[in-house]
């Protein structure tokens, strides 16, 4: 990408600007670009960082739309699985799953055979086009003991046996989401993060762009687009209510724990036992009192760590509800516990608890009972033509899953508002920047060789696991100094080169991008003081922040863990 520029949003009319870079904004310019559209993309904050960071990292296949009849729905997850295998199989893994089968009405063994039977036939081309690594092997039924060894813990009582299936793991998110910034910039789009969408620039009704604030220098920007997107996730609200808008999509809190228990290779899923304190029962300390969500919960192995969502609230939300709610996160615990006896979490195993704010179903009021919140299941679109502000339409997605497919329709909806073609664009088949299986490592030998330079064996294996192609530019950059081919802490293969990779080719712009999500080192909880001062100091100096700037980036990065570990 190039380096970021606020300048490149000022000089020309687009045909689209997409508010919102989280991962159903980047698809949607994405797209957009793809179909030959001048496409411009701003973030409030640094792409991905918001709901498209905290999210279970599971690709879906759409089972539990299967099992609730929602048959279109399990078509597209299934198809969208795929099609992130197609398009960035380097950054996904497959994960098998069990769940136990009970003498139960809705999880016996005849209903998940039948679920299955529906499964293999909508998902008979799973594995089309996809590298034999990637192949997904069939859903099946297992036997009571095999269930039992490959579930240790499983609730036994009432248990025939467990079922089995396989979907993807985006082991390395982060990366997923700049590959789509990358893909979209490759097509000609403008991206630019930390800066936000403050009013909307109007021609009558008509939205004409938006009022834009770089977040970085505070200057303000008019930024003049045919038709404004807004892909804005738990500030879709805010963002309508710029345009003028009176629309209220309702919101929730969803959750993830990041855990340093060890989780072996098999995904589980297990009901939370209905009895577990509830949110609302645990904050008035009546945790006696049986209640329950009773909610399918799946703990999935994460690099080697148990990693357990997703918990929701019962409640409707605001936007910016994120922060570590300690009663919140004892519900969860309970919960875990519940579905998952043989972990025995405690709130010192937690590193990391993933929030996000997320779209819930319309309350449906219920005589005597106040309204609960469910997670919306279907995207959603709004042209605003309808509400009287033409120029602008809004997009709510779901899931992370099949935010590529929910993209490429808001792009075609652009498209059909714009007069431009509405033909399916290759968003689907062709592979995203960086995203591709390759000798990654011969790579690596050979540029070392072509800049004369020795590269040690872990630091090849860290780079090419987490950079793919661009294996190549990180060491070209080790070539340029030595303090930046020198490993950030002794007896770790990080190395700085990839801070100034972060910097110069991947636009980020604070210590928290850098460490938490284009390094990943501080993925899946805080890397530690060390690594961290050692990362602030080369940022520092490529990006020239004095002292006082230095140490409260250092500050934001151990702020955003506040709360997170016990
Ligand atoms: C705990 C949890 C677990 C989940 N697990 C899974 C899973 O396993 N699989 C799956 O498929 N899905 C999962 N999901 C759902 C998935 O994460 C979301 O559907 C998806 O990430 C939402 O992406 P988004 O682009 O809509 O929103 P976001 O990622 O929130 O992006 C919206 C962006 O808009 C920006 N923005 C807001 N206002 C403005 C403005 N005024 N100007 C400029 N920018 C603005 C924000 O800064 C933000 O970056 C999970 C979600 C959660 C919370």
């Amino acid at each position: 990408m190039q380096p970021r520029d606020f300048a490149v949003l000022g000089d020309t009319t687009f045909d689209v600007l997409v508010v919102g870079g989280g991962i159903h904004g980047l698809a949607t310019a994405l797209d957009a670009a793809a179909r030959g559209l001048s496409v411009a993309l701003i973030d409030a904050g640094d792409f991905a960082a918001a709901t498209s960071f905290n999210h279970q990292r599971t690709a879906h296949g759409g089972l539990r739309s299967l099992q609730s009849a929602r048959l279109g729905q399990a078509r597209e997850s299934i198809h969208e699985r795929r099609a992130l295998a197609r398009i960035a199989p380097r950054l996904l893994r497959p994960i098998p799953f069990m769940v136990g089968t009970y003498r139960s009405f809705v999880r016996n063994r005849l209903a998940l055979r039948a679920a299955f039977r529906l499964d293999r036939y909508l998902g008979r081309r799973r594995n089309e086009g996809l590298e034999p690594e990637l192949h997904l092997p069939p859903a099946k039924l297992t036997s009571r003991a095999a269930t039992l060894k490959l579930f240790p813990g499983i609730r036994q009582e009432r248990l025939t046996g467990g079922a089995n299936w396989y979907d993807y793991q985006i082991v390395h998110t982060n990366r997923l989401a700049i590959a789509f910034a990358e893909g979209a910039a490759a097509r000609g789009a403008r991206l630019v993060n930390y800066a936000e969408a403050v009013s909307a620039v109007k021609d009558g009704t008509r939205i004409v762009g938006m009022r834009v604030r770089d977040a970085l220098t505070a200057v303000e920007a008019d930024v003049r687009a045919r038709l404004t997107v807004n892909c804005a996730g738990a500030g879709v609200n805010t963002v309508m209510g710029l345009f003028g808008v009176r629309r209220e999509i309702p919101l929730a809190k969803a959750m993830n724990l990041v855990t340093s228990r060890p989780a072996s290779e098999m995904g589980l899923a297990a009901p939370a036992r209905a009895g577990a304190a509830s949110l609302a029962e645990a904050r008035s300390a009546k945790a006696d009192k049986p209640a329950g969500t009773g909610r399918m919960l799946t703990l999935v192995p994460w690099h080697g760590r148990a990693l357990i969502g997703t918990w929701h609230s019962d409640d409707f939300r605001r936007p910016g509800d994120v922060t570590v709610d300690e009663a919140e996160v004892a519900a969860f615990i309970e919960e875990a516990n519940s579905a998952f006896p043989a972990l025995k979490l405690t709130r010192s195993d937690v590193t990391l608890v993933h929030r996000g704010v997320v779209p819930a179903s319309a309350p449906r009021a219920t005589a005597g009972r106040p309204a609960r919140a469910e997670l919306l299941v279907s995207p959603q679109f709004f042209d605003h033509a309808g509400d009287g502000a033409p120029g602008a339409v809004t997009v709510v997605g779901t899931k992370y899953t099949t935010a590529r497919a929910v993209g490429a329709r808001a792009a075609a909806k652009a498209a059909r508002i714009l007069g431009a073609s509405t033909r399916q664009t290759d968003t689907a088949t062709a592979m995203l920047p960086g995203a591709g299986i390759a000798d990654h490592e011969a790579l690596t030998i050979e540029t070392a060789r072509a800049v004369g330079l020795e590269v040690a064996p872990p630091i090849i294996r860290h780079i090419t696991g987490i950079y793919g192609d661009r294996c190549a530019a990180i060491v070209r950059l080790m070539a340029e100094r030595s303090d930046w081919r020198m490993p950030l802490v002794p007896g770790r293969p990080i190395i700085g080169a990839e801070v100034i990779h972060a910097i110069r080719a991947e636009m980020a712009c604070t210590l928290a991008d850098i460490v938490i999500r284009r390094t990943e080192l501080g993925a899946m909880g805080h890397p530690g003081a060390e690594i961290v001062e050692a990362c602030a100091g080369i940022a520092a100096e490529e990006l020239g922040w004095d002292r006082d700037r230095r140490d409260r980036e250092i500050a934001a990065v151990n702020s955003f863990y506040a709360g997170s570990s016990a």
